[in-house]
């Protein structure tokens, strides 16, 4: 069988396969990616943080995403019931970016994953990772092409950036259930015929139609607009008939749903993913590490999974020729324990998200100003700034001044 010799080898061509690559290419390592699909392929995950723009920056991506005018997102927009709390970035708390995109993912992976080919790395498109084995230094995948064709890669390491596949975790034994309650989501792309030039058409709006059922509406610069429902199974389930006519049901059971959508065409047949939370017992070990979403995931509400995908990616990619030069890492420290700060940051505002203490900050009339823009910052993604209180004591302080805010409100009635 042929074997073909690299440094790396990143497994998917999606933005953490993408991140990984190139930063290994910018050292002048030999790299290679292997994508099970033929881009565009589709997949969720359309709303992006300012925080993946120091990772798209570093990785040399930004000309190219901003040529592609994607939707250019400022904020975010959060309704419940006729409130309405809406988050600028450009007030946060934390230096940065103020702004990010509205993607469809399907165009906005490959304009990534071109830039990566014409950085002269290597894509094998519909090429399928079936095996892998671990030999000292070196590891030799097997991988299939279209047409059944084995070979392999010999690589000192592999950076497994397969998302939903989750390539080494099932191969290594290495999956683990996640500690959040199974939740699905419902999701389609419409054509957005009239859609109003309003601050809404430039940001995500999240809609909280119960306390543990929500509404994603993200605009999108091509006349789309994606529209996703959240919730636990049963309740995404709820409606008869076909996933269009379910999904129909469901525009027009929730009344902060804009009446525009409610014929509008669909892209596709509304998708469901069953059970999106994952988790493993490690991300990294010796001759891989794992990246984006075959690490572990929460929830969708707060746009969070492309900001770990990059972040993970860049980290990894510049651990891993730093070892190629010689220097010998503490991964756990640089690697684990920094993600898990931001994985545990996020953890704490999506669990405030569904236990209601998040709109009772989010939609209190008594919120302050010094208190938003450090709240607007997590929500920007810069979970990794120890100087916001709500990063540091990321717990202690949204519970703090939830029970606040709830006691003023009991007060004033
Ligand atoms: P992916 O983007 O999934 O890319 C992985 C690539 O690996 C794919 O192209 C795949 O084809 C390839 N692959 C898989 N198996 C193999 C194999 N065996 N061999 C070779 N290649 C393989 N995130 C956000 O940032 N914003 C959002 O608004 C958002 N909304 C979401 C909504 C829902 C309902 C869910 C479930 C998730 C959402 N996410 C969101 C999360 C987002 O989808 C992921 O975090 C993100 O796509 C992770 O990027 P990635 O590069 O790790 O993986």
């Amino acid at each position: 069988m042929h074997i073909e010799e690299v440094d790396v080898l990143v497994i998917g061509a999606g933005p953490s396969g993408s991140v990984a690559a190139s930063m290994i290419n910018k050292q002048g390592y030999k790299v290679k990616v292997v994508e099970k699909t033929q881009f565009p392929r589709f997949v969720i995950g359309e709303s992006l943080l300012p925080r993946c723009l120091e990772h798209f920056d570093a990785a040399g991506f930004m000309p190219a995403i901003e040529a592609a005018g994607f939707q250019k997102k400022n904020g975010a927009v959060f309704k419940m019931d006729d409130k309405q709390c809406d988050f600028d970035f450009s007030e946060s708390y934390t230096e940065g970016w103020n702004y990010a995109w509205q993607v469809p993912r399907d165009e906005f992976d490959k304009v990534l994953a071109d830039e990566v080919e014409k950085m002269g790395v290597p894509i094998s498109y519909q090429t399928t990772v079936s095996g892998v084995e671990f030999n000292g230094s070196n590891s030799i995948t097997t991988i299939e092409d279209q047409n059944s064709t084995q070979s392999q890669i010999k690589a000192k390491y592999i950076i497994d950036g397969s998302g939903y596949g989750r390539v080494l975790p099932r191969l290594l034994d290495l999956e683990e259930p996640s500690d959040f309650p199974v939740r699905a989501a419902m999701f389609t792309q419409v054509v957005d015929t009239n859609r109003p030039n309003d601050i809404e058409s430039n940001r995500i709006t999240v809609i909280a139609h119960t306390q543990d059922f929500w509404v994603w509406v993200i605009p999108f610069s091509n006349g789309k607009t994606s529209i996703g429902f959240v919730g636990y199974e049963e309740n995404i389930k709820k409606h008869d008939g076909t996933l269009e006519e379910q999904f129909r049901s469901f525009l027009k059971e929730i009344p902060q749903v804009p009446e525009r959508f409610h014929n509008s065409e669909m892209r596709f047949e509304p998708k469901q993913i069953m059970g999106y939370s994952a988790a493993v017992k490690q991300l990294y070990g010796p001759g891989y590490v794992l990246t984006g979403n075959a690490t572990e995931f929460l929830d969708p509400v707060f746009s969070s999974g492309v900001t770990f995908a990059c972040e993970s990616a860049r980290i990894a990619g510049e651990l891993i020729c730093k070892e190629l030069e010689g220097e010998k890492q503490d991964w756990e420290k640089l690697y684990s324990k920094h993600l898990m700060q931001g994985v545990d940051t996020f953890r704490t505002y999506v669990q405030a998200w569904y236990d209601g203490r998040l709109q009772t900050i989010f939609f209190s009339s008594q919120s302050e100003h010094n208190i938003n823009i450090k709240i607007c910052s997590v929500l920007a993604g810069y979970v990794w700034d120890k100087s916001n209180s709500f990063v540091r004591s990321h717990d202690k302080a949204v519970t703090n001044l939830a029970k606040l805010l709830k006691s003023q409100v009991n007060q004033t009635i």
